[in-house]
């Protein structure tokens, strides 16, 4: 099988601290239409909220498998050539954020390669926490690496598994993999969808006509008219092919540990994910929170977008007006998507301004999702002071984030993290406000719809606010630097 491979430039480099380790991305997949490649765009658009550094998809079409990676956002797909080019009723995509070193085009996934089976691609969402530890020991064997992508490990654990049929091969090499991940694999034979034991990253699975789709999130399904089937479940490997979809339960069965991350930050809100809408859970944060820690104050107002449910929560639960105090200039990315310190300082102020007519005199409650560096907090707080504000209370709708992630949302390294160093009342006088207050493990327990936190048998992966890591951390234990083997790694 060969790849017809088109990529739209050669190198690019990596816009973040190098600090950061993890992957934050959205997968998109879909088997049985004749406009797969559109499909996929469209669903990675809608997804773009996971990703925005990179974009990938490969297609199928019968005979051979098409291929466009392009740095930046998925709209740089939208041209003729490229749809041309991506022929096939099968496709896979993704969006990524990568964090690993540079960028290089290399890295952008989907992954591809020949295989005694025939061509495999595969995208992945999550963060392997064995991946250098096994790719230490195929370098030994003699493999060659051509990403520095935790992901290609999967593809040289198939290519070189003692099994014959793919999907075989394809579990062999899971069973030696830890960490999260979900996948959306295509082969000449079908798509193939794969969610880790303990079921960290999201996976659902929706049709179309005929057609079978995969994707991260449900809102990527109404974007392209689909049907909400179902989440993959936790363990499960899906194969859908000219025979329909078959379901696998290779796995040992695990707790299972869904990411409650992505229910405060990262899903979008208007997705459903395992069954609890993002943004009722949201608002459910906030309205614990302001039973947890109200404050007296004449405004709750959001720092947009991510406070804006947790805010719309609080001010219902505590009677008081709900009123947009800051704006969002929606032409800037992600605060975390810039280079340096400074520089991210600057993007702070880019994003956000004061509704200063609004604040002037006012006592006013400021929501957001979550603390991490406390960069935005700081300007944020000091932005409603100028502009007139004669309190600011903070309300949190997260735990104090003092843990890093290795399961694929980007945070920084623990020493960065401001929780992870401060207490409470440092943490207020940090940021300058007048009160601060995070929600309670158990009230964001509640919030998700739990009685509290099982403790000995947590219900989510909360790692980020607890150090409680459902895997154990080969890599991180055995202190492998990710770098090290990254010959194609750039200087910043
Ligand atoms: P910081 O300014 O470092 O405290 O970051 C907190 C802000 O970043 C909050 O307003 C969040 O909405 C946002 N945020 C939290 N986690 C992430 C993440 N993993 N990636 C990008 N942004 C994030």
């Amino acid at each position: 099988m060969s790849l017809d491979m088109s990529e739209a430039s050669a190198t690019f480099k990596h816009p973040f601290d190098s600090d950061k380790l993890h992957e934050e991305c959205a997968l998109f997949g879909v088997w049985g239409h004749a406009e797969a490649a559109p499909l996929t765009i469209l669903g990675l658009h809608a997804q773009q909220h996971r990703g925005q550094e990179a974009s990938g998809i490969v297609t199928f079409d019968g005979a051979r498998f098409h291929s466009e990676r392009r740095m930046g956002l998925v709209d740089s797909f939208n041209s003729e050539a490229i749809l041309f080019h991506l022929k096939g009723a099968g496709a896979i995509g993704h969006n990524r954020y990568a964090t690993t070193g540079d960028t290089i085009l290399r890295n952008v996934q989907p992954l591809f390669g020949e295989l005694a089976t025939g061509g495999f691609a595969v995208a992945h969402n999550g963060n392997l926490t064995n991946a250098e530890t096994i790719k230490r020991e195929l370098v030994q064997r003699g493999s060659i690496f051509q990403s520095t992508s935790d992901t290609e490990v999967i593809i040289h654990l198939v290519a070189t598994s003692k099994f014959g049929p793919i999907l075989d091969r394809l579990i062999d090499a899971l069973l030696k993999v830890e960490g999260a991940y979900s996948l959306c694999a295509l082969t000449p034979d079908g798509l193939i969808g794969v969610r880790d034991p303990l079921g960290v990253r999201p996976l659902v699975l929706g049709r179309l006509g005929d057609a079978y789709i995969l994707a991260s999130e449900t809102v990527a399904l109404d974007i392209i008219g689909a049907r909400f089937v179902r989440d993959i479940e936790p363990g499960e490997l899906v194969r859908i092919s000219a025979y329909g979809i078959e379901s696998f339960k290779p796995f040992k069965p695990a707790p299972h540990r869904f990411c409650v991350f992505e229910y405060v930050y990262f899903a979008r809100p208007d997705s459903v994910l395992e069954g609890r809408s993002v943004y009722a859970a949201r608002k459910k944060i906030g309205e614990v929170l302001a039973k947890e820690s109200p404050a007296n104050a004449d405004l709750v107002i959001p720092v947009p977008d991510s406070g804006n449910p947790a805010a719309i929560g609080f001010a219902q639960a505590a009677g008081l007006p709900f009123e947009l105090g800051i704006i969002r200039n929606h032409y800037v990315g992600r605060t975390f998507i810039q280079p340096k310190q400074e520089i991210r300082d600057f993007g702070v102020k880019m994003k956000h301004n004061a509704n200063s007519a609004l604040v002037k005199g006012k006592r006013i409650v400021l929501v957001d999702d979550s603390i991490v560096r406390g960069t935005t907090s700081v300007k944020i707080v000091a932005m409603m002071r100028e502009a007139g504000a004669s309190e600011v209370h903070m309300r949190i709708a997260s735990p104090p984030t003092t843990h890093s992630c290795f399961y694929g949302v980007d945070t920084p390294e623990r020493s960065k993290l401001l929780a992870a160093n401060h207490d409470l009342e440092a943490m207020r006088r940090f940021i300058g406000a007048d009160s601060l207050a995070f929600i309670s493990m158990d009230g964001l327990y509640q919030a998700m719809g739990e009685a509290k936190r099982f403790d000995d048998a947590p219900q989510f992966c909360d790692a980020c606010f607890t150090g409680d890591y459902p895997t154990v951390l080969t890599d991180q234990d055995m202190g492998v630097n990710p770098r090290q083997l990254s010959l194609l790694a750039e200087k910043a």
